[in-house]
């Protein structure tokens, strides 16, 4: 992909379609890829924050989620297609994982919040195997997350703890497993939930 840089960060020049099926394609290839879909907050906490900064050089994909992100590239003159924005990625891959009979393990939102968003993913989206959940609020010196991923090698690791944490856990983590699409997805698990 071409891609565009704002400010240290590198967005791919993409569209929500091309997007996902590149991620499908990485996913049925046994491959491993990580997904920053990126707003001006992270943007700029990239831009205030070196710990922050090297989780995020570690994406293989950043894209623009947001109209902001998308001004922004006018106005240094460059061109970005669309926004693709984390939520929209999130529903395209599981309507695509659904096609696809392909697997997903779930990690983040409130221990309340959780069970209703795979309610609604069992109901809407029924080919699809969740391997594993864990709810957002645990301790990182605790490996059971990890090893459970490792062990159920879930096709798509949706993380949605919120920023910074969703980016720098993949970033932390994703040395440890073979393959799998990792993306941090901020607030969607509540959005799906209802
Ligand atoms: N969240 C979490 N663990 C935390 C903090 C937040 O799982 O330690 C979840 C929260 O429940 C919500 C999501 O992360 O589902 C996004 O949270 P928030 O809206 O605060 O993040 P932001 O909008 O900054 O991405």
């Amino acid at each position: 992909f071409d891609r565009v840089n704002i400010l240290g960060v590198p967005f791919v020049r993409t569209t929500l379609k091309e997007m996902s099926e590149q991620l499908v394609t990485h996913a049925e290839l046994k491959e491993k890829a990580f997904v920053v879909t990126a707003n001006p907050e992270i943007v700029l906490h990239a831009y205030e924050n070196d710990d922050y900064k090297r989780s995020i050089d570690k994406a293989t994909y950043v894209t623009a989620d947001g109209i902001g992100v998308v001004k922004g590239a006018q106005l240094i003159g460059e061109k970005l297609p669309e926004r693709v924005t984390g939520f929209d990625l999130f529903m395209r891959l599981l309507t695509m994982a659904n096609e696809k009979g392909q697997s997903i393990y779930l990690l983040g939102a409130s221990k309340e919040v959780l069970p209703k968003t795979i309610a609604q993913i069992e109901t809407q989206f029924p080919h699809v195997k969740i391997t594993g959940s864990h709810h957002g609020f645990f301790d990182w010196a605790d490996d059971a997350i990890p090893n459970e991923i490792r062990e159920t090698k879930p096709d798509y690791v949706f993380v949605a703890l919120g920023l910074p944490r969703q980016e720098n856990w993949i970033a932390q983590h994703m040395d440890q497993f073979d393959h799998g699409v990792f993306m941090g997805i901020g607030g969607s698990f509540d959005v799906l939930a209802g």
